[in-house]
């Protein structure tokens, strides 16, 4: 196994003056054409190594302001209603089948590239009769794994809260999905030549101009609550509170791999609902280059995809850089 790099001094989420979005320290301008002429010289998989180990920090603090969601599951009724909107507002492939085939409840489902949230169903312990429904997404952690574990920081942890990717950073290595504590990040196969990760990302445009999620608002049963965190914090505690018999009295995400801002509270203890509840109150940053460093695929495998995809992406761009200056050349003409 090759040897995982020393860490680097830590990178910091900074405010970007010359953009709504902030950025990380040292980052700016440095996109996947960069990484890749500059691993052709240093060598793939040390390289990888060195920005997966200089992304994780102990700063991404977020900002006090942000906003999340917090879903009630005492209140879903398995309608997908959400995952409806979401794939709509998302441009996604329509499923094979329809957003009222109960049937896909069989199974337990991810997200996916082609659904960004999914719900599923549980048996409820206090109620045979009435099952329990979660829905999935991406979580949007306070200071997230997958942004510490890419190696190309294609990934932004937004003051608004929402945990965004730059797809065309993105180059597939696919380290963001074995960082990330929720399995949430979903890997597009269909684009085998310019592979991609995708998620949810908090429908980021429509809450920046003072919109709510697509999912929260089309929900018919009002189980997603969208607002600043702290506030919605606030208002899990005063339900918690006014009606103990209703609800555990845990808000998960709270603290949760130091928190996240899609939370979540339940009438029964959460582990029955399969959210992991073996993560520690701390962000994940910290565990991130130890657990790669556990994964054998990471720094065996990988060094070879690595050269397979930087070839192959190299053929592409200097076709396209060939057809470029032949348009060029006839422009001139
Ligand atoms: S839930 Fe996973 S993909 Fe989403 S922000 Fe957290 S670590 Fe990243
Ligand atoms: S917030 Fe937007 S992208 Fe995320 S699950 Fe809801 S609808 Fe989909
Ligand atoms: S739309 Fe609301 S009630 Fe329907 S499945 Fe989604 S979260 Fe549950």
């Amino acid at each position: 196994m090759a040897k995982i790099p020393k860490r680097l001094a830590p990178k910091k989420y900074i405010e970007n003056k010359d953009s709504e979005t902030p950025e990380r320290e040292g980052t700016k301008g440095f996109n996947r054409r960069d990484f890749l002429k500059t691993a052709a010289v240093v060598g793939g998989s040390a390289l990888i190594g060195s920005y997966a180990t200089a992304s994780a920090s102990k700063d991404l603090s977020g900002w006090p302001d942000r906003y999340g969601c917090l879903t009630d599951l005492t209140k879903c009724v398995g309608c997908r209603s959400c995952e409806k909107a979401c794939n709509e507002v998302n441009n996604l492939p329509k499923p094979e089948t329809s957003f009222d085939d109960g049937s896909v409840f069989k199974e337990k489902r991810r997200p996916t590239a082609k659904a960004y949230t999914v719900v599923n169903r549980y048996k409820n312990p206090k109620d045979e009769g009435t099952p329990i429904y979660r829905k999935v997404q991406c979580n949007h952690c306070n200071e997230p794994a997958c942004a510490s574990a890419c190696p190309i920081h294609a990934y932004t942890k937004t003051k608004e809260g929402a945990v965004l990717y730059d797809p065309e950073k993105c180059f597939g290595c696919r380290y963001c999905m074995i960082a990330c504590p929720f399995y949430v990040p979903a890997y597009d196969y269909e684009s085998a030549l310019e592979p991609k990760i995708v998620k949810c990302v908090m429908c980021y445009d429509r809450i920046k101009t003072g919109g709510i999620p697509a999912c929260a608002e089309a929900c018919p049963a009002g189980t997603i609550t969208f607002g600043k965190r702290k506030d919605l914090i606030k208002l899990a505690r005063k339900k918690i509170a006014e009606t103990p018999d209703r609800y555990i009295d845990h808000i998960y995400g709270e603290h949760e791999a130091g928190g996240t801002s899609w939370m979540y509270i339940s009438g029964v203890p959460f582990e029955q609902l399969d959210f992991p509840t073996n993560i520690p109150n701390r962000p994940i940053i910290e565990e991130t280059k130890g657990f790669l460093g556990a994964v054998p695929v990471v720094f065996t495998v990988w060094p070879a995809l690595f050269g397979m995809c930087y070839a192959a992406l190299r053929h592409r761009e200097t076709m396209e850089e060939d057809k470029d200056q032949n348009s060029k050349k006839g422009v001139e003409k």
